[in-house]
């Protein structure tokens, strides 16, 4: 990234860090990546009537979900599959060293980021979607759907942002995410957006400035710049 693209980020204000999971802090997508693999026929459709409006994100998800019959075995080896992106542990000791309160706010289930922690031996805070098992099958629920905000999942990230900003009024909020679904509200309601995949044309769409990345590794870079840089905020208009 050149230095032109480097965003201000106060040094007197006190930053928060929040991002997304599936994609983001994982290379792989927990929740689509299963049903790709476990539901492909009533994934396709559900799909189309969530594109078509038919379905909210959440109750594509609920929809999907709801009722899997799914041994804790089986979702065991399964998560064993997914791999986090290359910079997640250093961002997490980075924002350790730097005091930083770091949050993973994901619209996936808390029920998996438990295992991921534990079989990555890491621990981060988060907030998250609830699965629980019955027998072999998944209840789902929601965990902070918003009435107002449009996005229409279960954890609804603006909020949450807003929440913290309520409590921390000085904070400067920092949102990663990859996903127009459900990271577009979080990444417009925080101070600085970072973005790849289908959120980086969203936030264009809707007229929003952000910084591309790659990977975890390069928000850091961002982010330990933030008394060295000035300059334009954000990169595109
Ligand atoms: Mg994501
Ligand atoms: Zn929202």
């Amino acid at each position: 990234m050149s230095e032109m693209n480097m965003p201000t980020i106060p040094s007197d204000r006190p930053l928060l860090v929040f991002c997304d999971f599936d994609g983001t802090f994982s290379v792989q997508d927990v929740g689509s990546t299963l049903a790709h693999r476990l539901l492909p026929e009533k994934r396709k459709r559900l799909w189309k009537r969530f594109e078509t409006g038919e379905f909210t994100a959440w109750s594509y998800v609920k929809a999907l979900f709801h009722g899997l019959s799914f041994p804790e075995k089986d979702l065991e080896r399964f998560l064993e599959t997914i791999d986090l992106d290359p910079g997640a542990q250093a961002l997490l000791d980075w924002c350790r060293d730097e005091d930083v309160p770091f949050w993973i706010l994901s619209d996936g289930f808390d029920w998996n980021l438990e295992r991921l922690q534990a079989m990555n031996h890491i621990d981060f805070d988060y907030h998250a979607n609830h699965l629980e098992y019955e027998g072999d099958r998944w209840r789902v629920d929601a965990s902070r759907p918003s009435e107002t905000c449009g996005c229409g999942t279960g954890s609804c990230k603006r909020e949450i942002i807003a929440s913290y900003r309520r409590s921390h009024p000085d904070a400067y909020c920092v949102h990663i995410g990859n996903g127009r679904v459900s990271d577009l509200c979080g990444a417009i309601e925080a101070d600085l957006a970072f973005a790849k995949d289908s959120l980086a044309p969203a936030m264009d769409e809707a007229g929003h400035t952000y910084v591309p990345f790659e990977t975890l590794h390069d928000v850091i870079a961002v982010l330990s710049s933030r008394e060295v840089f000035t300059g334009s905020q954000g990169v595109t208009s």
